[in-house]
């Protein structure tokens, strides 16, 4: 039986595990299907304190893992199918095996949020993507019209870094207004390559027909005037949504499927407890959700400590 296992391998589940091997606790991280989580996706990490040059999102956490494992945690590429949390020790079906748990340390992140609008579905990875780290430097990408929809840090990154690709980059955004901060909103909308597109919205990805991303329609939300813009890629940044579909019914969530804990990072459920991006929709950082994965590995130290022999 492991005393800490703990599901999921961005900045939230290795710093957990960091915490809890030097605890001597021995943690298992299963690592999920994206071991590293969203950051390796991402290019250039700016804002992760002590890396004054910024450092590439796959090195950051390739790194974090390094010195989890150094203290002693394990790892594994185990997907975890269900969880039963009625009884202790916990039981996690991973890969259809069991494996029982003392305490469990929820830190599954968060997935990129759809835009749900005809067309995108049926062409991705034919011009409609939700990374342009992963597939901005494609050939079909090269020297042509780009699009990116959102107005968020995400949407300002992606558009800044497919700059370096297409002919020009068209942010969509639903509002008159970034929310970015300030320094990324800044960065975008003084690039020359990219061009803002304001009170707009996506409402179809084109063209089926030919089996590619061709343009899209766009609908302005003030003036309800429709247009078409042709680009050969879409590249979708709208938002994220928790990782959290196995423990419904299980653990406290809110409305929007993010967990919530009852005391410091515990759930509902005493003995496991939660990390990071599927439990935090406010901050949302990479070090906000090691400092939670820190919080959450000496809760579950000072549980495991507190509980008869
Ligand atoms: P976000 O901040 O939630 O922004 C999502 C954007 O998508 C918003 O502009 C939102 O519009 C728009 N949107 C949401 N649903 C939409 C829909 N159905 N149709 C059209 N537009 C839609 O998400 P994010 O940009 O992924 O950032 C997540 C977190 O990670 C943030 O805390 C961010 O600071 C952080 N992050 C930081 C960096 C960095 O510092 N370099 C990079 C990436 C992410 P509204 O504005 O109208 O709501």
């Amino acid at each position: 039986m492991e005393k800490v296992v703990i599901i999921g391998s961005g900045p939230a589940g290795w710093t957990a595990a960091l915490y809890a091997a030097r605890a001597q606790l021995g943690p298992l991280v299963l690592m999920g299907q994206q071991p590293g989580g969203l950051l390796t996706t991402t290019s250039i990490v700016e804002n992760f304190p002590g890396f004054p040059e910024g450092v590439d999102g796959y090195e950051l956490m390739t790194r974090m893992q390094k010195q989890a494992e150094r203290f002693g945690a394990k790892t594994s590429f185990g997907v975890v199918d269900s969880v039963d949390f009625t009884q202790r020790p916990f039981t996690l079906v991973v890969d259809g095996e069991p494996v029982t748990a003392q305490t469990v340390i929820i830190a599954t992140g968060a997935s990129h949020k759809h835009l749900g609008v005809p067309g995108e579905h049926e062409l991705e990875n034919k011009g409609t993507t939700y990374c342009a780290t992963c597939d901005g430097a494609l050939p079909m990408f090269r020297n042509q019209p780009l699009v990116v929809v959102g107005g968020g840090d995400s949407a300002c990154e992606e558009a800044l870094y497919l700059t370096r690709f297409g002919s020009e980059v068209f942010l969509i955004h639903r509002r008159d207004r970034l929310r970015a901060s300030k320094i990324m909103a800044e960065r975008t909308l003084a690039h020359p390559k990219i061009k803002p597109v304001w009170d707009s919205t996506v409402t179809e990805v084109l063209d089926l027909q030919q089996g590619k991303v061709t343009g899209v329609k766009l609908k302005n939300v003030q003036s309800g005037a429709v247009t078409l813009l042709p680009c050969a890629g879409v590249f979708i940044a709208v938002g994220h949504v928790p990782n959290t579909g196995i423990f419904q019914g299980r653990i406290t969530t809110d409305e929007n499927g993010f967990i919530v804990p009852q005391a410091g990072t515990m759930t509902n459920v005493p003995g496991v407890f939660v990390a990071g991006d599927c439990s935090d929709h406010v901050y949302r950082q990479a070090i906000t959700a090691a400092g939670a994965g820190c919080a959450a590995a000496i809760d579950a130290e000072r549980f495991l400590a507190a509980q008869p022999v």
